[in-house]
């Protein structure tokens, strides 16, 4: 349920409104000061809550049940778009921010000779998986803490902020001390332990969406998050799986416009994972700009045919130039700026 409230009313009544509700109600209320409305959010269970004794509060303007299982993820409590900040970004902030790196850490060399040249290009965040959660067991698996410490030689060297994927609740400590940006992969989910951890953190959280997941799923596994009262989660489209087997995975692009409407989390499309091919990440990145995408997340190598893991979707460091400039003339036909 929410209430919006009439215009004006003054910060200490609304506290006072929502002690009113959670001690008549019992529940969690959520206020927020937008820049056209102030509006209480009502979390937990709401319905036996009889909409026509809250529409008596004097100051409410409009009650609201809300429908979607998602609350705190919801548009319709937070109209305004959540803004994630990360270092200099501002994630959701009519900008396109590009993330790239390589889909693991391999050396200190590589991520240092990588940072620097995708910082060059114009990305303002850089990528690299040191726990690496892969299909055979016999794949590499990541370098695990001593990537972690790479990475944080690498933002040390270029001031980039690091995204790295979390796969277990025991790492976190590790996490807050290394990363910027805690990425939960497609296949972590729906790993309700690890959400809940990570509700507890006050760290942003790049949450992909599952290869099986719908995006009403996909919202309630921020919320999970979100209910934990970490609220700095950054929503990532990475592909679903189909009958299409020309592709790794089908791009869901219309994900992006739906997830902007149904919350006001920023929304990331990852073109690498969507496709597993290179030649389709530069029209997807594309195609994920125009249709209103906050940042993309790009896996870029200094040697691709060499890479231990998804060297075949991973861009070049020419290649990932040349893209960048893409980017940014696609990026100033929606009005945003690149980083
Ligand atoms: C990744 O970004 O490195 C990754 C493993 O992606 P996903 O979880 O989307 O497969
Ligand atoms: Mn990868």
């Amino acid at each position: 349920m929410i209430i919006i409230l009439k215009n004006g009313t003054p910060k200490p009544r609304v506290e006072d409104i929502c002690a009113l509700l959670e001690k008549k109600y019992g529940v969690n209320t959520h206020p927020i000061f937008g820049s056209e409305s102030t509006i209480i959010g009502l979390v937990g269970d709401t319905s036996l809550i009889p909409v026509a004794e809250v529409e008596m509060i004097e100051e409410a303007e409009r009650v609201l049940k809300v429908q979607e299982p998602y609350k705190r993820a919801n548009r319709k409590f937070h109209p305004d778009n959540t803004i994630v900040e990360v270092g200099a970004n501002r994630i959701g902030d009519r900008r396109v921010v590009i993330c790239a790196g390589p889909c693991a850490v391999e050396t200190e060399e590589q991520i240092l000779v990588i940072a620097d040249a995708v910082k060059r290009c114009g990305a303002t965040m850089l990528r690299g998986g040191a726990f690496k959660p892969r299909t055979s067991p016999y794949a590499f698996q990541g370098l695990k803490a001593e990537g972690l410490l790479y990475l944080k030689k690498a933002r040390q060297a270029t001031g980039l902020p690091v995204v790295s994927e979390i796969t277990n609740p025991a790492q976190v400590d590790m996490f807050m001390d290394f990363v910027d940006v805690i990425q939960v992969g497609a296949r972590n989910m729906q790993n309700f332990e690890l959400l809940k951890e990570l509700g507890q953190v006050r760290k942003p959280i790049l949450l992909k969406r599952g290869f099986s997941n719908s995006i009403s799923e996909l919202l309630m596994s921020a919320e999970y998050i979100m209910s934990g009262g970490n609220t700095e989660v950054i929503l990532c489209e990475r592909g679903i799986r189909t009958f299409e087997t020309a592709t790794r995975n089908t791009l869901d692009l219309s994900a992006v416009p739906l997830l902007k409407q149904k919350s006001h989390l920023p929304v990331f499309v990852d073109p690498s994972h969507a496709s597993g091919l290179r030649r389709l990440v530069p029209p997807l990145s594309r195609a994920a700009v125009a249709v209103g995408a906050d940042g993309l997340l790009i896996e870029a190598h200094d040697n691709p045919a060499q890479a231990l893991s998804d060297g075949a979707q991973s861009l070049d460091l020419d290649q990932f130039g040349e893209l960048m400039k893409d980017i940014a003339r696609r990026a100033a036909f929606e009005g945003k700026a690149v980083g």
